[in-house]
């Protein structure tokens, strides 16, 4: 039994160490909690996790752009376009159901409170019209600048402009305040009072497409994948280029293969440091509770009962054994809150533990860091429907399917990084007039909510290489490609 219980540990190593570090964070978080640290000792103290965070981010880039260029080039033009199609179609649709999950789980929950039929319509003032994020969002599939794109994405800039008082004269004299002062005269204090009859300043809001920090991976990735398509149909000219691409890919996945011994280690200063940093828990309204438990029960009917019977009924494999060769990979991604950062520990599950064919992990899993997120999609539609409820607006059939469409838009948009999700929430907020502001309801939850929700987003991208691995298995039997032609290949 020892001998067995030793082999189990020593092939499981690194999960173990995951899972107790996430386990040893936690209660090292809460602990350190009660002493009261104070905020340049919490930043000493998460020196590790960011050094984790800063491992991770360093792979996106080479690991991105050499996955898409040598795994696209490497298939034939049939191929690619049917594993491209058929991939995009089940991110789109498993998208939607996440949405429908969402959109019946507030349902039932009702955190938000009764609301009553007969208020309906707006208030509060959006700040930001929906058109802008899309708008954005289309940009950033197009940087003007491969460069700038790997630091810097498009996000459309929002401010008040103060429009300078009207003449008193020109509007009814009212009072608006009172004005009161104290003044020196000749020695004595002389308290002073007027009414201040100014109108109140207009406040209009100006939006301008403007950048923020980040990478913009939609952009790497569409032109990534556009030369991969290219340089297979190169044929011999292309070689040298798919050759390089496919050298850098393995080195880096020999990198993470090295890095992966510190994470463990970083996970537990990462968590124990958010938890060191989060506001006090007891000071989360029942409200905001209730649409916590609401958003994380629609992520476990989701991740581990929808997607895994997906994953049964079109592989006839067991979802369990499936998603136990990810556990490691979704303890980053509750670690680190991004897709992206988790991105290279993915491709080290599938190609390791899982045996997918890499040419299909290439392609699927830097396509789904970027556009596929169940979970993200299935919180901003629980988080709409809870803003309505608040408000106490009546949503009508027609505004739950407008949330449902641009709850998947908005996901498809939102970055693989910590919160974007509540960046790209204005999208669905304005689309069914609801305010803009009220974002800032959910926002003491929403770095606990961003770890299950990247968790179910990086699920959701694995199992769908698995998914792609089986419907394509004939394809790429056939399909040998340049792929065994190269040096480093071998
Ligand atoms: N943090 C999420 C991810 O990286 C995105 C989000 O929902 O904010 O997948």
């Amino acid at each position: 039994i020892l001998a067995r219980g030793w082999d189990v540990c020593r092939r499981n190593g690194l999960l173990i160490l995951s899972v107790l570090s996430v386990t040893v964070g936690c209660l090292l978080g809460f602990f350190l909690r009660t002493r009261h640290l104070s905020p340049q000792e919490i930043s000493y103290f998460q020196f590790p996790g960011e050094l984790l965070m800063r491992m991770l981010k360093m792979l996106i880039l080479p690991l991105v752009v050499s996955s898409l260029m040598s795994g696209l080039a490497s298939l034939d033009a049939k191929t690619s376009s049917r594993l491209g199609i058929l991939t995009v179609a089940y991110y789109l649709w498993t998208t939607f159901v996440a949405v429908i999950v969402g959109i019946v789980m507030v349902s039932i929950i009702h955190p938000g409170g009764a609301a009553q039929k007969e208020t309906t319509g707006q208030s509060g003032k959006p700040i930001m019209s929906s058109a802008d994020p899309l708008l954005d969002l289309i940009r950033n599939m197009f940087p003007a600048n491969l460069v700038e794109a790997t630091f810097k994405q498009y996000r459309t800039k929002t401010t008040p402009v103060v429009k300078s008082p009207k003449a008193a004269s020109e509007e009814a004299p009212a009072a608006r305040s009172l004005i009161y002062g104290v003044q020196e005269e000749n020695g004595s204090r002389v308290q002073n009072f007027a009414l201040d009859l100014t109108p109140p300043p207009e406040v209009v809001y100006k939006s301008e497409p403007g950048t923020s920090d980040g990478m913009n991976v939609l952009g790497i990735v569409i032109f990534s994948a556009t030369m991969g398509i290219m340089l297979g149909r190169m044929g011999d000219s292309g070689a040298p280029l798919v050759s390089f691409c496919q050298c850098l890919n393995e080195s880096v996945m020999k990198i993470v293969a090295v890095a992966v011994w510190y994470f463990p280690f970083g996970i537990v200063f990462l968590i124990a440091g958010k938890i060191l940093e989060m506001d006090n828990p007891t000071m989360v309204g029942k409200k905001l509770g209730f649409y916590a438990v609401t958003v994380v029960c629609g992520l476990v009917v989701h991740g581990l009962f929808i997607l895994p019977l997906l994953y049964f009924f079109i592989t006839k494999k067991n979802p369990v054994v499936f998603i136990r060769g990810v556990l490691q990979a979704l303890l980053i991604a509750l670690a680190t809150s991004s897709s992206s950062a988790t991105l290279p520990i993915t491709f080290k599950c599938l190609l390791e533990n899982n045996h997918i064919d890499r040419r299909i992990a290439r392609f699927v899993l830097p396509v789904g860091a970027t556009i596929n997120m169940d979970g993200t999609a299935l919180y901003e539609a629980v988080a709409a429907i809870f803003i309505a409820q608040v408000n106490n607006y009546e949503l009508d059939f027609g505004q739950i399917i407008t949330i449902s469409i641009t709850a998947t838009a908005a996901s498809i948009g939102a970055a693989g990084i910590p919160q974007a999700g509540l960046v790209t929430m204005v999208i669905v907020l304005t689309s069914v007039g609801l305010p803009t502001d009220d974002i800032t309801l959910i926002t003491a939850v929403d770095w606990a909510l961003d770890r299950f929700r990247t968790m179910i987003n990086v699920l959701g991208d694995a199992l769908a290489a698995g998914i792609m691995a089986h419907v394509c298995r004939k394809d790429f039997a056939q399909d040998t490609g340049t792929e065994k032609l190269l040096p480093c290949e071998t």
